[in-house]
């Protein structure tokens, strides 16, 4: 009896553990390293802190360039002429 009860906990214990063991492994969209789907991938879906910065910063100067370059239209040119 009591070991009829002790398989059926165990059982289910087993399941959870095995999806739980393999989790959804991810590429560093920086530097292509799998990074595993878990909580203790605090930099999900970057590898590590240093590939989240850098592609955050990648980002960030892209976009002020962009937003420099309208605000430096050909208003110089246009005033030498
Ligand atoms: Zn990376």
């Amino acid at each position: 009896m009591a070991a009829e009860r002790d398989s059926s906990p165990r059982r289910s214990e087993a399941l959870t553990g095995s999806s739980k063991k393999s989790p959804r492994i991810v590429a560093c969209p920086r530097c292509g390293a799998s990074v595993p789907w878990v909580e203790e991938s605090r930099f999900r879906p970057f590898c590590s802190a240093h590939c989240k910065r850098d592609d955050l910063g990648a980002w960030a100067s892209d976009q002020y360039r962009i937003a420099a370059k309208e605000e430096e239209p050909f208003s110089d040119e246009a005033e030498f002429k």
